[in-house]
């Protein structure tokens, strides 16, 4: 079967299998999802910590394993399947090489990346230093966003869309800023009733 690339409209050939998936125009480089996949066709990965992502089309599939996101030993299903195959068995291209010797003895041979396909990074940092800045700072100008923004993320985080390590940071920043308003909150009624 045929179709055109998106960005220099040459024709490609393809083979049916190919539909719903990601083929590079072997003209100019261009990613483009084959049209005629079947867009109930979703899948799911799991990667070797048990976290599972997707569903998602086979393209995006073939995306995260382009950006090196799929190690070896993830396993991939089909939404509709119930048991899980080796992410090799899609993608025979992640099979760990053998050791291959690099000359140094100072450089590893090989080494596998762990799945995260949602490497959002976290504000946590960012976020705890506002919130240490709304301690000085009266009337909640700093604190309130702070601990609104340090909620958003840590709920970006429970959906596996943002970067874990950021929890203890947007903890931090959650007490902090708590206390930040609980002062102000706590002057603004002394100052009202006393
Ligand atoms: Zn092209």
């Amino acid at each position: 079967m045929q179709f055109q690339c998106e960005s220099c409209q040459r024709e490609l050939q393809v083979v049916p299998q190919a539909a719903g998936r990601l083929a590079k125009c072997c003209y100019c480089g261009q990613n483009n999802v084959v049209p005629g996949g079947l867009p109930n066709d979703l899948f799911v990965v799991q990667s070797c910590e048990g976290r599972t992502y997707g569903p998602v089309a086979f393209a995006v599939l073939d995306q995260w394993v382009t950006e090196g996101r799929i190690s070896h030993d993830c396993r991939i299903r089909r939404q509709q399947a119930t048991h899980w195959l080796a992410a090799t068995e899609f993608y025979p291209q992640l099979q760990p090489q053998k050791r291959r010797r690099s000359g140094s003895p100072f450089k590893p041979d090989f080494v596998a990346t762990s799945f995260n396909p949602y490497s959002v990074p976290h504000r946590g940092v960012g976020l705890l230093i506002l919130s240490i800045v709304g301690l000085a700072v009266p009337c909640g100008v700093f604190s309130l966003p702070a601990l609104l923004l340090a909620a958003l993320d840590l709920r970006q985080i429970r959906q596996n869309k943002m970067d874990r390590r950021g929890l203890p940071w947007l903890v931090s920043t959650i007490i902090i800023s708590g206390i930040g308003l609980a002062v102000t909150i706590g002057s603004v009624l002394w100052t009202f009733y006393w």
